[in-house]
């Protein structure tokens, strides 16, 4: 009934001499839903910046002073890679990526974009983008080619505090696992599902009755179709739909600047929206497989409150206990001041 893994992530630690450590990680799943949850103690031991200030307006500043992933400390404060991989660190362009220190997963990585200790939704432009996401596809291949087991990639974002970022300092996180995360198994389990009953591929579907009705639909940058969703599971919700791939294997050759070029838009329409936090991530199919006939490669925004003194958190009992989401905006007035950006 009760059923558990435990993976291992390995690192040279900072606070070791740069030595290596393993820091055990529990994959539990709870006994009726099968739905996962990642335990590793770890993590209660690692700095929050935001809880150095209790004013918004210094909380840039005050996080300044000790960052570790400003330039001066990046080398000296975060870890590196084990001697099995080819490199300590991955670098592209200004973009530097290393494992995660307080890790919730074998393979859990960080990417920080550039030297820029803070950056506005607005700021990120599609080379900073694309040469970050350049290391993190690196760094799964990397991954891959030692473990052929772990095939599903993820690149994750939280912007800001209210988004559950403990340094302030732009990076995404970058997760790696031999098994899909809940979220991606019920997507991929319902298109398999549509595609049986339908005959159809759900995600081009969805893709040619959004671009039909115009209401959701936001534009097209190459092989990425932006939309706003339908039943939104948060605010300000934005899915992108990569035609033709199913996983982020293929990213690489063809769509990785159609990603940057799209994602750097709605960061600018976010910013004009007056978001100032928000969450990201990609829901990509197996690194070995094309599963193309049925699932397409998606990722999905939304906006989180804005950082400051007292703001009433987005994540109440409606979506953190029964899994249902409370939003504050409409699909199709987003989409419309989105697809100006476009
Ligand atoms: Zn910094």
């Amino acid at each position: 009934m009760f059923e558990k893994t435990v993976q291992e992530a390995r690192l040279l630690s900072p606070l070791n001499d740069f030595k290596l450590v393993t820091q055990p990680i529990e994959i539990r799943k709870d006994p009726l839903t099968g739905r996962r949850c990642r335990i590793n103690l770890e993590r209660a031991k690692r700095p929050k910046q935001a809880a150095k200030t209790t004013d918004m307006e210094n909380i840039v500043e005050a996080s300044l002073a000790k960052c570790f992933f400003c330039a001066e400390n990046l080398e000296k404060m975060t870890p590196m890679f084990p001697e099995d991989f080819p490199e300590r660190r991955i670098k592209v362009g200004t973009a530097c990526i290393f494992p995660n220190l307080f890790p919730f997963g074998g393979f859990h990585a960080v990417g920080v974009f550039s030297n820029d200790h803070h950056l506005d939704p607005n700021q990120f432009s599609p080379k900073l983008l694309e040469d970050c996401f350049k290391g993190c596809l690196r760094y799964f291949e990397q991954v891959h080619e030692r473990y052929p087991e772990i095939k599903y990639w993820h690149i994750n974002w939280n912007y800001m505090p209210p988004a559950a970022a403990s340094i302030i300092h732009p990076h995404v996180q970058l997760t790696a696992d031999p098994d899909p995360t809940s979220r991606l198994q019920e997507f991929i389990r319902s298109s398999r599902s549509y595609f049986d009953r339908e005959g159809s591929n759900y995600w081009s579907d969805l893709v040619e009755a959004e671009r039909n009705k115009k209401e959701r639909f936001i534009g097209e940058t190459g092989s990425a179709v932006w939309i706003t969703s339908f039943a939104p599971e948060g605010n300000s919700e934005v899915v992108a739909v990569f035609t033709g791939i199913s996983a982020m294997t293929n990213l690489k050759k063809r769509g990785l600047g159609d990603f940057c070029g799209g994602l750097s838009r709605i960061l600018k329409g976010y910013y004009v929206l007056g978001v100032q936090s928000f969450n990201m991530t990609t829901f990509s199919g197996p690194c070995d497989e094309d599963l193309s006939e049925y699932y397409l490669l998606n990722a999905k925004l939304v906006s989180r409150p804005n950082p400051k003194r007292f703001y009433t958190s987005d994540d109440g009992f409606m979506e953190k206990l029964h899994h249902e989401s409370v939003v504050e905006t409409m699909p199709e007035t987003l989409a419309e001041k989105l697809r100006e950006h476009f």
